[in-house]
């Protein structure tokens, strides 16, 4: 099937989406990499009326570091964010979790903004934002809020931005050298939609857990933070033992879906396994004092 008919708006800055966003109404939509909104509307399942097409924009395309966090701007595509000398340095985990997301082709259109508005639940790149924290910064005409990342996500495509809202960037919290972070992901084949997947970070004291960070995704309508886990995890000098219990407390309270891909059941034991694979690896690659 072909899309139905839209209007194509050129946006020359983030301001200039903004004002299309307000002039056209609801039922305008952004389009960054339509690697996900383009297919949607070839099945329409999305009929927007206006397309605002942010490629362009000179303003958006931007990553940057300061103090704490690094800054990825709506326009930056997801292999650009992947190769990036700051991200690999100081987000590694955004970085590994891209490099999970799609086919290279699909990574250079794509960008990092577009798949975390996007809100598919079983997505990585959300899954790797909502591990570090931070935050999404949206812009409407005349002003722009900062939207914590652990309340950005409210369901299955479902997020916390207004219909007049853009996303201007997103920001990573950066956390402390020595820090050790892995992605894992059960798909079908290396390249092919996940099924699952866990992003983890650990912070050290010397041998001990300082601080943990473990989101799920696939498991649930948004991805999910192993708040449980990560708290029992502080203070231990964590053995195989360890890392087994903190992955089966992980996975304990999900319910998840069931799809063509895997019943709920399935899901959330592959998710105890993911978990599991993760935090051994981000644990052999931490170190350090905290
Ligand atoms: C063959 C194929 C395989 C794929 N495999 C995977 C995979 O394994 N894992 C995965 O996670 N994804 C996968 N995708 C989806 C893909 O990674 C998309 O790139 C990503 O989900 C969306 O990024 P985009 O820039 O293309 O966004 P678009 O498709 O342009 O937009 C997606 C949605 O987000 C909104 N949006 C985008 N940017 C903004 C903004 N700045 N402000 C407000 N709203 C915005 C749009 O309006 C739209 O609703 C795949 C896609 C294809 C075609």
């Amino acid at each position: 099937m072909k899309a139905p008919p839209f209007e194509y708006v050129r946006a020359e800055s983030s301001a200039h989406a903004a004002e299309s966003l307000r002039e056209f109404g609801t039922d305008s939509r952004i389009l960054a990499g339509g690697q996900s909104l383009i297919p949607l509307m070839s099945i329409r399942l999305a009929s927007p009326s206006h397309l605002i097409d942010i490629g362009r924009a000179d303003d958006l395309s931007f990553i940057s570091a300061d103090n704490g966090s690094v800054a990825i701007g709506a326009g930056a595509r997801q292999w650009t964010v992947e190769h990036d000398a700051t991200v690999l340095a100081k987000v590694p985990l955004l970085a590994a979790a891209i490099g999970r997301s799609g086919q290279v082709p699909i990574r250079h259109r794509g960008t990092v903004v577009g798949s975390i508005a996007h809100g598919d639940p079983s997505a990585e790149i959300p899954a790797a934002f909502l591990a570090h924290g931070g935050s999404v910064v949206a812009e409407r005409v005349g002003s722009t809020r900062s939207i914590p990342a652990a309340d950005f996500f409210q369901g299955a495509y479902m997020t916390a931005l207004e219909d007049d809202e853009l996303v201007r960037e997103v920001r990573l919290d950066v956390w402390p050298d020595g820090t050790g972070h892995a992605f894992e992901e059960f798909s079908h084949s290396h390249e092919s939609w996940p099924v699952v997947t866990a992003a983890v970070l650990v912070e050290m004291n010397g041998d001990a857990v300082a601080r943990a960070s473990i989101v799920m995704s696939g498991v649930a309508g948004t991805p999910t933070k192993a708040s449980q886990a990560e708290a029992n995890l502080v203070g231990q000098v964590p053995t195989e033992e360890t890392i087994a219990d903190i992955a089966a407390i992980a996975a304990a309270d999900l319910e998840p879906f069931s799809d063509v891909f895997g019943s709920g059941k399935y899901r959330k034991k592959v998710a105890a396994a993911m978990v599991r694979r993760a935090l051994t690896t981000a644990l052999s690659r931490s170190g350090g004092q905290s």
